[in-house]
């Protein structure tokens, strides 16, 4: 950090540019197009995120790469590390955090549970605790997820839905994560905003959502397997091959109307449009060679 920071500000920060953000996930999916968003309109950003190895560790430094090449440095460490991230409150007065860095997937809790309680809820409060007491204390916009909504069949979801009933091991710790910014923000008079994504998707997507995994093996030829809820469905041999309890919530689907009143969001790119997008960007990521049907890094 100290070789690459000027003290004060985000590397790639031009003097005179608006807010000083640090963005936690940042080789991660959103985090990276969200650091390359803020850079394109001027904002200074520094990334910080582990590297885990959920899924491919290739993919993440890809990005970072991406990421070097605007102006945006991402330091290796872990949320976890209070003293890393005193140090670098130290060196940068970030105006802004953007907490994306969490452990993602609902399937992977069966395998890994002690990862989502060591990013999504210790991680959460070593990074709150270190942004109530960095001078000035800057403002956190965090990712909780759709997945609190749960086993909800009212759809589609409002902010007013009811959020008691996770499905997975993920969304109980991302409803804890409601509960504990919640309490930063009464408590420390900490400035938190949380979104609830709903399963975001596009260009340097993330490998283990139906979306990337549909694409990749549509293209190699290999069938596609549909989770229902409940079931997992190998649409090949047309048959259930796995039971109960992946995770998976049976509905999803978000109602935007107080984001499009109080937000001003207004989405702009149709599903067949991204899905498009992405599928360009994953033949160009992975060399697909349409003359032989392969690809040069898959
Ligand atoms: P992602 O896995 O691509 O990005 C998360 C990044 O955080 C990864 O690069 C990972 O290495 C990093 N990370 C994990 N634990 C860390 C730790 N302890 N310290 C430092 N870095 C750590 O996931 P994404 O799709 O980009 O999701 C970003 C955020 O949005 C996450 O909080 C996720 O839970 C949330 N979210 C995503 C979606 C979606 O559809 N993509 C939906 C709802 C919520």
């Amino acid at each position: 950090i100290r070789a690459s920071a000027s003290p004060r500000r985000p590397p790639g920060s031009a003097e005179g540019a608006g807010l000083s953000v640090l963005v936690t996930g940042a080789a991660g999916f959103v985090g990276t197009h969200c650091s390359l968003a803020l850079r394109k309109r001027g904002d200074g950003v520094l990334g910080l995120d582990n590297f885990n190895s959920y899924y491919d560790p290739s993919l993440k430094k890809a990005r970072r790469a991406l990421l070097g090449s605007h102006g945006v440095f991402v330091v290796e460490g872990d949320i976890n590390d209070g003293r890393l991230l005193a140090k670098l409150f130290d060196v940068v007065p970030f105006t802004h955090v953007l907490h994306l860095a969490a452990q993602a997937g609902v399937r992977y809790a069966m395998e890994n549970p002690a990862s989502y309680v060591h990013s999504n809820i210790a991680g959460l409060v070593s990074l709150l605790e270190a942004c109530k007491d960095a001078d000035p204390q800057p403002a956190v916009v965090w990712a909780s997820s759709s997945s609190v909504y749960g086993l909800n069949d009212r759809v589609p979801f409002s902010e007013a839905h009811r959020t008691d009933r996770p499905a997975s091991l993920y969304a109980a710790t991302k409803k804890a994560g409601e509960e504990i910014t919640h309490t930063y923000n009464h408590i420390y008079g900490l400035s938190v905003t949380g979104l609830r994504f709903f399963t975001v998707y596009g260009p340097w997507g993330r490998p283990d959502m139906a979306y990337f995994s549909f694409t990749r093996n549509i293209l190699q030829g290999k069938p596609i397997t549909v989770y229902r809820g409940r079931d997992r469905v190998d649409l090949a041999k047309k048959n259930v091959v796995e039971m109960p309890g992946n995770g998976d919530v049976p509905y999803t689907h978000a109602n935007i109307s107080l984001a499009r009143e109080q937000l001003g969001y207004k989405p702009t790119t149709s599903l067949e449009m991204g899905l498009k997008k992405f599928v360009r960007w994953y033949l160009s990521y992975y060399g697909y060679n349409r003359g032989t049907h392969t690809f040069r890094n898959s």
